[in-house]
């Protein structure tokens, strides 16, 4: 397969090009026809490793629209260290849709800084549950408007204890909306995730 033959318009493919990216990892073969062709909730149980970012990044950068500054699409990932590598990815697969804005969002830096760089506009947010709460209450974030939501690596964000933020976030966001949940493993408390905030996911293992 050829990244050609998944329905990725321009822009994506020549940032793939630049990449070096010769063909689709698995879970971008199984991911992307579906995200960019149904309107649906997704389940992936997928490694690191395997090129999850671009399996659910590609889809959200092609469908968002960069010419509106409102936040479109919410990433959640465990921990600073995933964010800020979400992030440069996602940057480096959108270097030529114009306008079209990434800002991460995680602990242990200044707060204000962060809230600044949402304030200029920012489509996609990748965010550490925490920090997301916290700037949520605050006002600093809004994301009743988003119509994509990312819940990357849930195994770990539940193994650290972010349920309840999870869960608080997730009330911030719309109702029709749609939630692409990746995680390496499936233990009961994703299963739980998976059953409250979707709805008739689609199934892809890897
Ligand atoms: P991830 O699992 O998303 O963290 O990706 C792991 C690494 O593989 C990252 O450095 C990506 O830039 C790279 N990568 C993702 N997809 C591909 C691909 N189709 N071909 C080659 N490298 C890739």
């Amino acid at each position: 397969t050829k990244f050609e033959t998944l329905g990725l318009d321009k822009p994506l493919l020549d940032a793939i090009s630049d990449l070096g990216f010769e063909t689709p990892s698995e879970v971008q073969e199984k991911a992307i026809p579906i995200l960019l062709e149904q309107e649906t909730d997704l389940v992936a149980l997928a490694q690191t490793g395997t090129g999850k970012t671009a399996a659910f990044g590609f889809p959200m950068i092609q469908k968002i629209q960069s010419d509106s500054r409102t936040t479109q699409g919410l990433i959640l990932s465990p921990t600073r260290e995933l964010c800020l590598q979400i992030t440069n990815e996602l940057k480096l697969y959108s270097k030529y849709v114009k306008g079209l804005n990434t800002v991460a969002i995680y602990g242990g830096a200044s707060i204000s800084d962060q809230a600044r760089q949402i304030k200029r506009g920012a489509q996609i947010v990748v965010a550490t549950p925490g920090r997301m709460k916290d700037m949520i209450g605050r006002g600093m974030v809004d994301i009743s408007k988003i119509d994509y939501c990312v819940l990357d690596e849930a195994d770990e964000m539940l193994n650290m204890g972010f349920f309840e933020d999870i869960k608080d976030i997730l009330s911030n966001t719309p109702k029709e909306k749609f939630t692409w949940l990746f995680s390496a493993t499936m233990p009961r408390e994703v299963s739980t995730i998976a059953k409250k905030f979707m709805h008739k996911p689609q199934e892809i293992t890897i």
